[in-house]
C-alpha cells in the first residue's frame, strides 16, 4: 500500500494501521488468519517470502511489524510466551557468563534465571535496580547482559531506564527491559537507550486474558538476526490465531490505557486517604519513592498498584475474597479488574521472612485496574476493606 510511512505517525494510528494494510488479494480490512504450516514453491528454493510457519507466517509478520511499530523499533520478533521471548534472549548467551539483573525481577524470569540457566553455568546478580550505583557495581569482566524490568512487581519499583542503559553501554553490555507493565504507549525504552525490549504480550497489548504470547523489539540489525536465528531454532511461535488476537487488542492499546491509568490513578488517590491501608505503592503518587523518574521516563502512570492493609494476612486474604468487581486471579492487564494478594499467590515461593524483608508484607495487595466505572471499582473495595477489618 502507498500512503505515508506509519513511522511518522503518532502511537494511536500506528496501534491501528502499522503492519496491518488491507490483503491485497482480497481486499479483506483485517489481518486474515493464515492458518498454514508449509508455503507453495515456484521452484525448488524459490518461494514467495515464506517456506514454512515455525519461521515465518503472514500473519505474525503483521504483528511484528506493528509490535515493532509502538516501540519505535525497527525489528519485531513475536513468541508463543513472555517467557518464550525471555529465553530468547538468554540464548545469546555462554557459559561462563555473567548477568546483572534486579532483585524484584517476576517470578518467571527469577525462575528461569536461576532454576534454568544457573545450570548452564551462567551467573546473576540480583541488585536493587533503583540505586544504580548498584547496578554499577554489580557489572564483572564477564558481565553480558543486563535484564531491567519497569516499574515492578508487586512494588512499583521505578529503575531509571537512561541511566541503567548508560552503564551497560559502557560495559559493551546488553541492555534488555521487560516493559511488559508500562507498554509502549506508556515508555518506550529504545528511545531511552536499551538494546531490546521484552514484552508478555499475554497482558496490557493482548489486553482481553483471552491469549499467552510474547514479543521483542530492537533497533539492532545484527541482534535481531541472532535473535531470529533462536527464534526459528528453538521454535517458541506463536500461532496465527493468536496473532490475529494481540493485533486485535494492539489497536485498543492507547484507548484502555488511558483508561487503566485514569482508574488506577483514582483508586490508588481513594486508597491513599483510606484510615485502614497503610501504603499505597503507584508511581503516579508523588509520596512514591520514583515517582519523579517515573514522571520523566513515563508518559502517565499505568494500571497496576499495591496496597498495605493495615491487618493480619487473614484479613488481607478475605479482603480479596470479598471483592465482587475485582476478581481474584493472577495476571493482569486485561480489561477486567483483577486482585491478589502476593503472599500466598504470586510470591508464594519466596521464604516468609525474605519476603518481608523485601518489602511484600502478609497484608500486600496488588491489583490490575480493569476499564470498569471508576466509581464502581471504589464501591468494591470499600465494601471488602470494611468486611475484612470489622
Ligand atoms: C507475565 C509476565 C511475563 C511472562 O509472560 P508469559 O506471557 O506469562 O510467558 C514476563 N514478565 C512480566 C513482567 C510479566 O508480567
Amino acid at each position: 500500500m502507498d500512503g505515508p510511512k506509519t513511522t511518522e505517525q503518532r502511537i494511536e494510528t500506528r496501534a491501528i494501521h502499522a503492519g496491518q494494510d488491507p490483503d491485497e488479494e482480497t481486499g479483506a480490512l483485517m489481518t486474515p488468519i493464515h492458518a498454514n504450516s508449509t508455503y507453495v514453491q515456484d521452484a525448488p528454493g524459490e518461494h514467495r517470502g515464506y517456506e514454512y510457519s515455525r519461521t515465518g507466517n503472514p500473519t505474525r509478520t503483521d504483528l511484528e511489524e506493528n509490535l515493532a511499530s509502538l516501540e519505535g523499533g525497527e525489528f519485531g520478533r513475536a513468541f508463543s510466551s513472555g517467557m518464550g521471548a525471555i529465553n530468547t534472549v538468554m540464548n545469546l548467551l555462554e557459559s561462563g557468563d555473567h548477568v546483572v539483573t534486579g532483585e524484584d525481577v517476576y517470578g518467571g524470569t527469577h525462575r528461569i534465571f536461576t532454576q534454568v540457566y544457573e545450570e548452564y553455568d551462567i551467573a546473576f546478580s540480583f541488585v536493587d535496580m533503583t540505586d544504580l550505583d548498584e547496578i554499577e557495581a554489580a557489572f564483572r569482566e564477564d558481565t553480558e547482559l543486563l535484564w531491567l524490568e519497569t516499574p515492578t512487581n508487586p512494588l512499583m519499583s521505578i529503575v531509571d531506564i537512561e541511566g541503567a542503559s548508560e552503564i551497560a553501554d559502557a560495559h559493551d553490555v546488553i541492555c534488555a527491559i521487560d516493559n511488559t507493565f508500562a507498554t509502549p504507549y506508556l515508555q518506550r525504552p529504545l528511545d531511552l537507550g536499551a538494546d531490546v525490549v521484552c514484552h508478555s504480550l499475554t497482558k496490557y497489548l493482548g489486553g482481553h486474558s483471552d491469549v499467552v504470547a510474547g514479543a521483542l523489539v530492537t533497533d539492532d540489525a545484527d541482534l535481531d538476526e541472532r535473535l531470529g536465528f533462536y527464534q526459528n531454532s528453538v521454535g517458541a511461535t506463536p500461532g496465527p490465531f493468536d496473532c490475529f488476537l494481540v493485533l486485535r487488542g494492539t489497536k485498543t492499546l492507547p484507548v484502555r490505557m488511558d483508561r487503566h491509568c485514569e482508574n488506577a490513578r483514582t483508586v490508588a488517590e481513594w486508597l491513599d486517604d483510606h484510615a485502614d491501608v497503610d501504603q499505597v505503592f503507584y508511581p503516579g503518587l508523588e509520596s512514591h519513592p520514583g515517582h519523579e523518574i517515573a514522571a520523566e521516563q513515563m508518559d502517565d502512570f499505568g494500571g497496576m498498584l499495591s496496597f498495605e492493609l493495615d491487618g493480619t494476612l487473614e484479613q488481607a486474604s478475605t479482603l480479596v475474597s470479598e471483592t465482587e468487581v475485582f476478581t481474584l486471579a493472577e495476571s493482569l492487564g486485561g480489561v477486567e479488574s483483577l486482585i491478589e494478594q502476593p503472599a500466598p499467590m504470586t510470591h508464594a515461593a519466596i521464604p516468609r521472612e525474605e519476603r518481608i524483608a523485601a518489602g511484600l508484607t502478609d497484608g500486600l495487595i496488588r491489583v490490575s485496574v480493569g476499564i470498569e466505572n471508576g466509581e464502581d471499582l471504589i464501591a468494591d473495595l470499600e465494601q471488602a476493606i470494611d468486611t475484612a477489618v470489622n
